[in-house]
């Protein structure tokens, strides 16, 4: 099967950052074999073409931190005083796995239609997440939550250790690899996850870096995401938590770090020694008002990239709101602009997760992930010779008209074309009253 898409812009994202106008891009079997500009001259006829004026064609977004499942929380947690550790948690205990998938389902379908073609995601029943991901057609890097506290219990400073619970969780993490790792062509890649600093034990954490490495898969963990975390771990172990990282053998080039909001200068130095990249989730963190230090972390060296967290997956907002968060934060425009947004929220992204050889940019020889976003609107209008800029500063997901995964095409013209989109909002609605109800009785 050969698809042309032709007479668009191709913003490519390649090494060079070079954008092509009247472009056109050739995938065949899932990849992507050539990239041209005018009009088409190969001597195969394609299988279709696509006309793609008054678009712009990008990489997919690879989104570096989610959890899609919680789309269940949208509007719970946003202005209610500590409603993570108040709410958002202990009604996770309400989830089951077949509400999972439908609250991932609902969660991958508001990514797919924002342009995001691989989510890096962590939660519990991550076998029926694993499942949405695979019916979805969305490229997918998965964790099990492994925990060995009660969440629920957190908000009332509750850190009884549970290490059987932790035992449990890390089988299934390990079930999780042997059974999802590397399927679908490599549409589906697996980590450990275990969950947070301070949700997992020394021992434990050391135990999970083991099985990871056995099994060669790597980790992914949430870093000084709250203040309550970091008082627990300096009260507990006397350790910040990206120390907490190193004593435990997780400070590896391997490891999804999510958040890293509290960390000290001698923190940034660590985590630029220790080649991990965090994830910098401008907007989950700006709503529940702290944000990294992002001065002193581009100064240092250490590296980031985007995600959206959970909730709202919106890479387009994501993208503005960071950029804004960060020059609040005393960033030059040569720290954050539209052009590191954007390689921040696709080639970086790809490149922590060791997937840049296939995906994060538009190449010849990649696998076909991409999207097309119509420039053809009021907000996108005028273009001069930065489209780029244009589109990070003005394009919102209802622009996204076209995604590609692999070469298969999850929606044109803003229609979902392997899942019923309706359905999945119907069956996300009912699951979430359900779950609501179920949680307040
Ligand atoms: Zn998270």
């Amino acid at each position: 099967m050969m698809i042309l898409m032709e007479h668009g812009t191709i913003i490519t994202v390649n090494p060079a950052d070079d954008i092509l106008t009247d472009g056109w891009i050739l995938v065949e079997n899932g990849h992507i074999v050539g990239i041209g500009t005018g009009d088409y001259d190969g001597r195969t006829e394609p299988n279709r073409r696509i006309c793609a004026k008054n678009k712009a064609i990008l990489p997919g977004i690879v989104d570096y931190h989610t959890h899609v499942c919680g789309s269940l929380f949208k509007a719970l947690t946003e202005d209610m005083a500590n409603g993570f550790y108040r709410l958002a948690l202990p009604m996770e205990d309400v989830l089951t796995p077949d509400a999972t998938y439908t609250m991932s389902m609902l969660g991958i379908l508001e990514a797919v239609k924002g342009g995001v073609t691989c989510i890096n995601d962590m939660y519990h029943y991550m076998d029926d997440t694993a499942k949405a991901v695979a019916d979805m057609g969305i490229r997918g890097v998965l964790a099990h939550k492994i925990i060995e506290r009660n969440l629920s219990r957190l908000c009332d400073l509750d850190y009884t250790l549970l290490p059987e619970e932790g035992q449990r969780r890390l089988e299934a993490g390990v079930r999780l690899v042997e059974k999802w790792h590397n399927t679908y062509g490599g549409r589906i890649l697996c980590k450990l996850g275990p969950h947070a600093v301070d949700t997992i034990s020394i021992p434990l954490a050391k135990k999970i870096v083991a099985e990871g490495e056995r099994l060669g898969v790597g980790f992914h963990i949430h870093v000084a995401q709250k203040m309550q975390e970091v008082s627990f771990v300096r009260e507990t172990y006397g350790l910040t938590p990206v120390e907490y990282l190193c004593e435990t053998g997780l400070m590896r080039t391997d490891t999804v770090a999510a958040h890293c909001k509290f960390v000290t200068k001698r923190d940034i130095e660590l985590l630029r020694k220790g080649g991990v990249t965090f994830a910098h989730c401008g907007e989950t963190s700006g709503k529940r008002g702290a944000l990294p230090p992002m001065k002193d972390i581009i100064d240092g060296g250490a590296r980031f990239v985007f995600g959206t967290d959970w909730v709202t997956t919106d890479p387009w907002t994501n993208m503005r709101i960071t950029i804004i968060a960060d020059r609040l934060l005393g960033c030059t425009i040569d720290d954050m602009n539209a052009r590191l947004a954007l390689r921040k929220s696709t080639i970086e992204p790809a490149q922590a997760l060791g997937i840049d050889s296939r995906v994060g940019s538009l190449e010849v020889g990649k696998e076909a992930d991409i999207i097309m976003l119509d420039m053809n609107t009021a907000n996108m209008t005028p273009v001069f010779d930065d489209p780029v800029t244009t589109i990070v500063y003005n394009a919102n997901r209802h622009d996204v008209v076209f995604v590609m995964v692999q070469g298969d095409i999850l929606m044109e013209d803003r229609v979902l074309l392997k899942q019923d989109e309706q359905a999945i909002l119907r069956e996300g609605q009912e699951t979430a009253d359900a779950l609501y109800r179920q949680h307040h009785r």
